[in-house]
């Protein structure tokens, strides 16, 4: 079934490598089992994701003791228009003056706290803060789950999880010199795993979508050339899409609608399977901290 969609995404793969380096960012594919290494940090097998219109709407579910829910709002609108309407393309060799194709705008509405998304029912792209009761392991800092078509690559679903437990001090100030966690940076990282990016290449170090954080860093709250080439890439500008912000299936903000597939707890990687092939598959990435430096894990199929 997937075969047949092999030669698109060769196809998609070889119009980008016109315009990236040797060692540039990566995008997150449809191909699941897929685990970077030195030798390979790209895939080059499955079919890059993107969002298929020209924007999308995220809310915020909660806030935090740490965070008010009108800060975490602002914050990520932030970080968020620093990858779209903030974002000048021509910074990148080769590519336009003007913007990324898409707006993500926060919205003021609720939604669900677990990471889940409903294949029968409405949907919300949510960022969830959880104060207690963190549904992962505790070297997590924040993960982002991304539901997409197999097939097509086509984001149908995100959702954002911060752990802003006693445990995990966050920031929205200056964190340079202090043992605690910049929310920009984290919002910023995961942010660009929303909108498709996976990890960049290792000699990326200024990047967003470097793999490693530490704490007391706030580099990644700016997207560096190597981050805006590549969301560049994923929407061109005056690329032709229309904007529709509602959420895959229509707004909800409850949980567990009609053929939910919740990934909190279990992080799964579960094809709910639609039974034909825009069966979307749920992937996993995690932002990780260790008690030893920062260290990247990506979620893998069980
Ligand atoms: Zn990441």
């Amino acid at each position: 079934m997937m075969v047949r969609f092999f030669p698109v995404a060769a196809m998609v793969l070889g119009v980008m490598s016109l315009s990236r380096g040797a060692e540039a960012f990566c995008r997150t594919t449809t191909n699941a089992d897929f685990v970077a290494t030195t030798a390979k940090p790209c895939d080059d097998v499955g079919t890059p994701l993107a969002w298929p219109g020209a924007c999308v709407g995220m809310v915020v579910a909660n806030g935090s003791k740490q965070v008010d829910l009108a800060t975490a709002r602002s914050v990520l609108q932030q970080e968020l228009d620093l990858w779209t309407t903030a974002a000048e393309c021509s910074v990148c060799t080769g590519m336009p003056a003007g913007h990324p194709s898409m707006k993500v705008t926060v919205g003021t509405a609720g939604g669900c706290t677990a990471a889940e998304y409903n294949q029968e029912s409405g949907n919300s792209n949510t960022v969830s803060y959880f104060d207690t009761g963190w549904p992962h392991a505790n070297n997590v800092l924040a993960l982002t789950t991304v539901t997409y078509s197999k097939t097509s690559g086509q984001i149908f679903d995100a959702d954002i999880e911060v752990n802003s437990g006693p445990s995990i001090p966050l920031t929205v100030g200056d964190p340079t010199g202090l043992k605690v966690y910049d929310l920009l940076s984290i919002l910023a990282h995961e942010s660009g795993h929303v909108l498709g990016l996976s990890h960049t290449q290792l000699a990326n170090t200024d990047a967003t979508m470097y793999p490693k954080y530490e704490q007391g860093q706030s580099f990644m709250r700016t997207p560096a050339p190597d981050d805006i080439c590549g969301i560049c890439t994923v929407y061109p500008v005056g690329r032709s899409a229309t904007c529709d912000p509602t959420p895959h299936g229509g707004y909800s903000s409850v949980c567990g609608g009609g053929g939910a597939t919740s990934t909190s707890g279990g992080g799964c990687h579960c094809d709910v399977g639609l039974g034909h092939d825009e069966g979307p598959v749920t992937m996993t990435t995690t932002f990780v901290l260790t008690l030893l430096g920062a260290a990247w894990i990506r979620r893998r199929k069980k």
